[in-house]
């Protein structure tokens, strides 16, 4: 069986006809269960938490999201609980008391800014030119390391999307590389393997070669998503990431329910794809 665990519904209306989109659009994808993971800055009950100049807007009603997630599986449906979580250093407190206020299946960790800058964002994205490439990679992986510390988040998201407009340091990335999968192993979390990036300007999938490698080599659990902001995106390209993490000797993938982690071999899903 396959499962996506980032999808987010933002870009349409809060209601079940929208849903049911995804959930089709999951079947067509051949993936059998599907796990919203909406912003949780997005939230009017996370207020507050994240720097006004980061303008992001607190509109949706966190009480509406988690009901009409929870309808679906009440209803029977594959769906899952999720909520995707921007690290806020020194807002730790604020952040577990918001997470823990609902009954999240699972909660995905993420890093999109350094500072008051939105580094994965278009309208943004002229700021690189005015930023020294080697250092923002430098904090953002300080800041993606502090994240997995907090212990708050079960799935640590796109762990390398500071190269999503392909601006790259020069010289090697392994000794972060090292350190990150150091910190998740020890954090017990699981990395993603994000197809999103295959859609972005950099063109190929988070993370990169050689931090799968040595997130793999690490011992680091893993889980394969698509963080679709639209319906057919659910399930994007997930054969090539099967392909990847088979490569990698990642042999199986984490899912989740009620924040318990468990594993499932992808041995007889890469048998499919082989054979396709
Ligand atoms: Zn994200
Ligand atoms: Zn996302």
């Amino acid at each position: 069986m396959k499962w996506d665990y980032h999808v987010h519904l933002e870009q349409g209306p809060y209601n079940k006809e929208w849903l049911r989109q995804f959930l089709e659009a999951a079947r067509l994808a051949d993936v059998d269960e599907i796990g919203f993971s909406e912003h949780a800055y997005r939230f009017r009950q996370t207020e507050g938490i994240w720097p006004g100049n980061w303008n992001l807007k607190a509109e949706v009603d966190a009480d509406h999201y988690v009901r009409l997630v929870q309808e679906a599986k009440d209803n029977g449906y594959p769906v899952k609980l999720g909520v995707e979580v921007d690290f806020a250093p020194g807002k730790e407190k604020l952040l577990e008391d918001f997470i823990l206020q609902y009954p999240w299946d699972y909660v995905i960790g993420s890093v999109h800014f350094i500072e008051e800058w939105g580094f994965d964002r278009p309208d943004q994205e002229y700021l690189w030119n005015h930023r020294s490439v080697e250092k923002a990679y430098q904090e953002y992986f300080t800041l993606y390391t502090e994240a997995a510390k907090t212990k708050l988040f079960d799935i640590m998201a796109h762990p390398d999307v500071i190269k999503v407009f392909g601006y790259r340091p020069d010289g090697s990335l392994l000794d972060e590389y090292r350190r990150c999968a150091e910190i998740l192993k020890q954090a017990d979390l699981c990395f993603e393997i994000s197809t999103a990036g295959l859609r972005k300007p950099v063109g190929e999938l988070y993370p990169a070669p050689e931090f799968t490698r040595v997130l793999a080599e690490t011992g680091v659990v893993a889980i394969i998503n698509s963080d679709a902001h639209r319906p057919e995106d659910v399930g994007h390209s997930f054969d090539l990431a099967y392909a990847y993490a088979r490569k990698y000797s990642i042999t199986q993938l984490a899912r989740f329910a009620e924040r318990e982690r468990s594993l499932i071999p992808i041995t007889s899903e890469l048998a499919k794809i082989l054979s396709d």
